[in-house]
């Protein structure tokens, strides 16, 4: 089942530029930084009531972050719903003709694992479904 916005995701050219311009628009400061890695990202979370904005900033050429920058510039990257058993959710969507980007849940920023739906598919949004991991 799909709960409610987790956050929204942002990329950015900058993460420390738009860190300070988010601060300002939203009068508090970002709770984390963290890289991911394996997306070649790092991100950044302001919390706001109880939903996210996600600043995403590529750490390399390849990443899906620079693609998107490259042909659309700075923006609204992707929307990410919560879930309770984003297993279920993926074979849920697949079955009602959705396409996933990754065949597998895969780890995200801020303990999660998530999967992203490809925009083609979902309007022209990309979609992402987390679900928080469950303590180790
Ligand atoms: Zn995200």
């Amino acid at each position: 089942m799909i709960k409610k916005i987790e956050h929204i995701g942002i990329a950015v050219k900058s993460l420390q530029n738009s860190n300070e311009l988010f601060k300002k628009l939203f009068g508090g400061s970002h709770y984390k930084i963290e890289a991911v890695e394996s997306e070649g990202v790092s991100t950044s979370f302001f919390m706001l009531g109880g939903t996210k904005i996600e600043l995403l900033e590529a750490t390399t050429s390849d990443s899906a972050i620079s693609k998107f920058i490259d042909k659309k510039g700075e923006g609204i990257h992707h929307i990410a719903f919560e879930v309770d058993d984003i297993n279920k959710e993926m074979d849920r969507l697949q079955t009602e003709g959705f396409e996933l980007i990754n065949k597998q849940p895969k780890n995200g920023a801020d303990n999660k694992q998530i999967c992203f739906l490809h925009p083609k598919t979902t309007n022209g949004v990309l979609i992402e479904l987390c679900q928080e991991k469950s303590p180790a």
